[in-house]
């Protein structure tokens, strides 16, 4: 019996492995324009400095994340809505090597960038080796007994897909597949790890609720469904809020929840393809570091960093999401462009600071993120803008970016991959991370 797992409304078990999940729609919350009065040409923004910090922290223990990924191995039963109950296979089962993400060549821009913001963020949480990559398209949603191995297909189809058999008005869910092998001595097969997953949205869903918000957080709790991550985690269970409520997504600007991220994390660099619920313990996680660096960029209320924990440098942003998509707003025309910093860490935990500067044609929503005069500096010191620093590599970086949406990611360049959102109600600002084998960094700027 593969796992099962179902949501908010559906009124029947499946008999396959799907996780259906799903949000209850939530208001931006956020009043549209900014009034009639306002100058179709804005003048350029007065950038606040750039302060750049290095603090110590604690992170998740590894008490937390026994009990976190306890919660996920336990099978259930999960309950969502007032009468649906479900329950899976306990124990926790994961790829055993990097899976690939295949998108359905019928989806839209919109839903493409969404999908490749989605698996940016669980790659933030990811050692640079084990990032997920995104592959050429597939022609038609499959089941996910037909994805062929290590691989996870994403779709948007109008309405559910024929073989799902859970209640309509499904709006998301996941499938996973998993390698089976016959036990003699307990008389039972066993999970031995996951083969293949899938990730359906109902487009008809996310069409009409129109907030890309809101499509992210459920598409990133579908595929940490889909990744192996099979729990449903309560606030009354766990106390920071995360991804895996029903009915409150969490909304994810630039990173996921920490609880989220350490799972993940911990799932695949720390436990096996298989872990059954007895065999987890903080023994098994192996070497649990709760203390944190983070190394923080602030401009304003737009801020950026690189956390350390565990070995891991995780990237993230934070900011206020705008109101409106880019090529819609507007005030702004031509080519615009964002200046400001990036931080990070090298692999032996330098500190490595710069110049961000991105601009994009707004004409064709391509642009280029250049970051310049990159320094790094003795571990544990603070960098400063300008002085004690030493050239890092040639001191440049360049790529080709595309953006659609409110998101934006590398499409040429150097080696590495780039993937930020933008900020700020009228795009004053934009953020993101840059990932590659020797340099782990995330950049903020601001509008000129
Ligand atoms: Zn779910």
């Amino acid at each position: 019996m593969r796992p099962i797992c179902t949501l908010l409304l559906l009124g029947i078990l499946l008999v396959l492995s799907v996780f259906g999940c799903g949000g209850r729609g939530r208001g931006r919350g956020r009043g549209r324009g900014r009034g009639s009065l306002g100058p179709i040409v804005q003048p350029p923004l007065v950038l606040p400095s750039l302060e750049i910090t290095l603090q110590q922290g604690v992170g998740s223990s590894s008490a937390d994340m026994v009990e976190y990924l306890g919660i996920h191995a336990s099978g259930g039963p999960w309950t969502s809505g007032l009468e649906y109950e479900w329950q899976h296979d306990p124990g926790l089962v994961r790829f055993e090597e990097p899976p690939t993400v295949y998108l359905v060549q019928d989806m839209t821009d919109r839903e493409r960038a969404i999908t490749h913001y989605a698996v940016a963020l669980i790659n933030r949480a990811l050692p640079y080796d084990w990032h997920i990559e995104i592959g050429s398209d597939v022609p038609v949603f499959l089941q996910e007994t037909a994805v062929s191995d290590g691989q996870i297909h994403i779709g948007f189809p109008t309405g559910a897909p024929d073989y799902f058999t859970g209640r309509p008005g499904s709006e998301a869910a996941s499938g996973q597949s998993v390698y089976q092998e016959y036990d003699e001595q307990q008389q039972r097969w066993e999970k031995v790890g996951l083969r293949a997953a899938n990730v359906w949205m109902n487009r008809t869903h996310f069409d009409a609720r129109g907030d890309d918000e809101a499509t992210l957080s459920v598409l990133v709790h579908e595929l940490m469904h889909a990744l192996g991550l099979q729990g449903h985690v309560e606030s009354s269970q766990f106390t920071e809020p995360n991804s895996y409520q029903y009915g409150a997504w969490k909304p994810l600007t630039g990173g996921l929840v920490e609880s989220d991220a350490n799972a993940i994390y911990a799932l695949y660099t720390r436990l096996g393809p298989v872990t059954e619920p007895e065999e987890l313990s903080a023994q098994s996680l192996g070497p649990w570091d709760q203390e944190t660096t983070v190394l923080m960029g602030q401009f304003g209320d737009l801020s950026f960093g690189v956390t350390h924990q565990n070995g891991l440098n995780r990237p993230w942003t934070n900011g206020t999401k705008p109101d409106t998509d880019l090529s819609d707003n507007r005030a702004l025309t031509g080519t615009v462009t964002w200046e400001g910093g990036l931080v990070g860490f090298t692999p032996t935990q330098s500190p490595v600071s710069g110049d961000a500067s991105l601009s994009v044609n707004l004409g064709t929503l391509d642009g280029q993120a250049s970051f310049t005069e990159l320094q790094s500096w003795p571990v544990e010191t603070v960098p400063t803008q300008g002085m004690g620093g030493i050239q890092w590599r040639d001191g440049t970086l360049e790529y080709d970016i595309a953006v659609s949406g409110n998101f934006l990611r590398s499409t040429g360049g150097d080696d590495g991959v780039v993937s930020g959102t933008f900020y700020g109600l009228a795009y004053e600002g934009v953020a993101g991370s840059l990932e590659r084998t020797d340099l782990t960094a995330s950049f903020g700027a601001k509008r000129e």
